[in-house]
């Protein structure tokens, strides 16, 4: 297959000062929890990327001094030249195919506390970080500024000498002590580096021309810059500061990489953001600039893109979370396969495996991180290794993807799903507010398996152990998934709560379901702790009930810290009008009542309820497994929810993984290639 014509603006090359990037996809700089620590990993994935297309790819922060250092996460490092072979491993795989690695020099200031080297952390004024140690920044003289003027240059300098194509002066998310610079609430200084913006931007422009002299004829300067926080008039705003900012360094960069800022805004969810949505912020850059510009929106319409390049708005489209979900987005548009595209779903869980330091993992994409450490190829798969036939039971996420790589191996491959339509708990979860792009897990499957002649997929074919062992599969897969419980038991009650006979008790699935909840005040007890208690919540508000979400824990849906969502959750939740009670158990569920317990003091208040719907555990759905075992020739084995609940991307890395190693057992104690480390000298 070839291009669709209408696409041939994005595969066009772009000059960007000394360097050329291939065509007008670009690779934002993005954590993925591996950098210097698990640094064949990291070069894998982006090695991975530049053969899926990416003209440019950039790494995620690179740390240029010890005195601002992000430990225990796990990004990258230009100390001294000991850091450099890590970065050209990355570097020469990118290269392989033509295009350009960029690196994102950062000194980060008050956002580092400097858990590792002890320095004392730096920023433009006395202030204390902003992660929550017990420590202060100290303001820097004008002997500090020269020393961080004189590190960011030797990194630029390493960064050549590792190979780099271009270097990023970085200004954006507030994560760098030059986005501190510029801050009027973070620099309070009365020298010629504080007061007017053109002062707060003195340091930012010292270090573009410094990198320029030290690197310019070779590398590209970029700069990323956040104009907009989304604060007011107390931040970066597109049409005050932010703009004046871009209009006062117009030609200064190579390139610019604009966005919003902070993380939690650029990198928003599809519950709380569609894709497109920094264009207004970002469309004035291009009207003040002659310089390429990138910019980011969870693009993955090709017809979208086009539209940003010939409407004039960005000249490169910038991407991090659809270049994770599909590492071969550019080469399918190219190849005139856009119907294979596996869109991202903006659901974050990238991030949390940055927020977690550990390698990033991808609900879209089971083999983000993988490339490396298990062999995994987005697009490349082993063929079969024997004549058999699969019997799939269940076809959400982890019986659809199982489906698909078993396809993609050439087994022949029957899918049997009890419901109406594929998707199990994303079909469902799907008409919850706000997450209707996660049903994209089950469209793309679903697309990619009726492309296939060696798999048949029922619907409204529920399976039994007689039905099943008359199928006369080899193998058969359980995919059956998970249902919530009703008995309270969870972390907070692990041997359950007291529920009086009478008392009204919902579950998630009653609520998807379209159980109508009765009047009265209704309770959303999360003890779940991710976005199922806040999004009933939500949904039950929307219908007009009077709902109060109650949680042991301190704040609402606490683990969506690491999916940068938890300040967006609880917002909405109290501007819906959503009561809440944190730090509460439910010690009894009476008729008409429930007992909630304070988890400091035992204190017991005692709540009109007229149902409380428990969002606690999830139970499996495995009687199937009970039935069959021993019974026949073939293996039985079970996938996803149905072996222990978990998130979506948990389910269909689990199909995946048996796909990929079925037929192929894995040899010795620990399954992947690990990165070892070596015992350093003596010096
Ligand atoms: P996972 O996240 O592990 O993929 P889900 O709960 O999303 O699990 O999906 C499980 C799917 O299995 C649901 O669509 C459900 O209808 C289906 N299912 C459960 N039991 C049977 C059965 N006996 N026969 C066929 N399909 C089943
Ligand atoms: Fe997109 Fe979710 Fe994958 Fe991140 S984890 S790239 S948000 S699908």
């Amino acid at each position: 297959m070839t291009r669709d014509t209408r696409y041939d603006c994005l595969f066009e090359p772009v000059q960007i000062g000394p360097v050329t990037a291939r065509n007008r996809f670009y690779q934002v700089p993005h954590c993925n929890g591996m950098g210097r620590v698990y640094p064949s990993t990291m070069a894998e994935m982006r090695r991975t990327k530049a053969e899926g297309g990416w003209a440019v790819i950039c790494t995620e922060e690179v740390e240029i001094h010890s005195s601002s250092e992000h430990a225990p996460w796990s990004g990258g490092r230009l100390w001294d030249d000991r850091d450099m072979p890590v970065l050209a491993r990355m570097c020469d795989g990118i290269h392989e195919f033509g295009s350009l690695a960029g690196v994102e020099l950062n000194h980060a200031g008050l956002m580092a506390a400097n858990r590792y080297s002890r320095d004392v952390p730096m920023a433009p004024s006395h202030c204390p970080v902003a992660l929550p140690d017990p420590v202060q920044a100290r303001a820097m003289d004008k002997s500090d500024i020269r020393d961080l003027r004189r590190w960011h240059r030797e990194a630029a300098l390493r960064a050549r000498r590792t190979g780099f194509d271009i270097v990023y002066v970085y200004a954006g998310h507030q994560l760098s002590t030059i986005s501190h610079f510029l801050s009027r609430r973070h620099n309070h200084r009365s020298d010629e580096y504080g007061g007017s913006l053109e002062n707060r931007a003195r340091l930012l422009c010292e270090v573009l021309e410094d990198t320029r002299e030290a690197v310019g004829e070779r590398c590209a300067v970029a700069l990323r810059f956040a104009v907009e926080e989304l604060l007011g008039s107390g931040g970066m705003t597109s049409e005050g500061e932010g703009r004046d900012l871009v209009e006062m360094l117009a030609e200064l960069p190579d390139l610019w990489d604009v966005n919003l800022s902070g993380w939690e805004n650029d990198s928003a969810t599809s519950r709380f953001k569609p894709q497109g949505f920094q264009d207004d912020y970002v469309a004035f850059v291009k009207t003040v600039t002659s310089k390429p510009v990138v910019g980011v929106g969870r693009y993955t319409s090709p017809d979208a893109m086009v539209s940003l390049v010939k409407g004039g708005k960005l000249d490169f489209i910038g991407a991090a979370r659809p270049s994770i979900a599909d590492p071969f987005l550019p080469a399918k548009i190219e190849e005139g396969r856009i119907d294979e595209i596996r869109e991202c779903i903006g659901c974050n869980i990238c991030v949390s495996g940055d927020n977690d330091s550990v390698p990033i993992r991808c609900t879209q994409n089971p083999t983000m991180g993988e490339e490396w450490r298990r062999g995994w190829h987005p697009e490349r798969i082993a063929p079969r290794t024997a004549n058999e036939s699969f019997l799939i039971v269940g076809a959400g996420p982890a019986g659809l993807e199982c489906a698909l790589a078993l396809g993609q191996r050439g087994y022949a491959v029957t899918l049997a799903e009890a419901g109406s339509e594929p998707g199990g708990r994303v079909a469902r979860e799907r008409r919850l507010p706000g997450l209707s792009e996660w049903g994209r897990v089950a469209d793309y499957r679903e697309y990619r398996i009726g492309q296939m002649v060696n798999v048949d997929f029922y619907l409204e074919s529920r399976m039994d152990a007689r039905s099943i062992a008359e199928f006369g599969a080899d193998h058969v897969v359980l995919a059956t998934g998970a249902r919530w419980s009703a008995d309270g038991k969870g972390r907070e009650n692990p041997a359950g709560m007291e529920i009086a006979a009478d008392a009204r008790v919902l579950t998630p699935d009653d609520i998807m379901d379209g159980t109508p909840p009765p009047g009265g005040q209704l309770i959303v007890f999360d003890d779940d702790h991710y976005y199922m208690g806040a999004v009933i919540a939500e949904k039950l508000r929307r219908c007009g009930a009077d709902v109060t979400y109650v949680t042991p824990a301190t704040e609402v849906s606490s683990w969506t810290h690491n999916t940068l969502e938890q300040h967006a959750i609880q917002k909405r939740l109290l501007d819906l009008g959503v009561r809440i009670r944190t730090a509460r158990n439910i010690a009894a569920l009476r008729t008409g009542a429930a007992d909630l317990e304070c988890i400091y003091t035992g204190q017991v208040e005692t709540l009109s309820c007229g149902a409380a719907v428990l969002v606690t555990m999830r139970r499996p759905v495995d009687d199937l497994y009970a039935d069959l075992s021993g019974d026949g020739p073939g293996s039985l084995t079970r996938i996803g929810d149905c072996l222990a609940p978990g998130t979506i991307a948990a389910a269909v890395y689990g199909g995946h993984r048996f796909a990929r190693e079925v037929g192929a057992p894995v040899d010795g104690n620990v399954p992947f290639r690990r990165e070892c480390m070596a015992l350093a000298g003596t010096m």
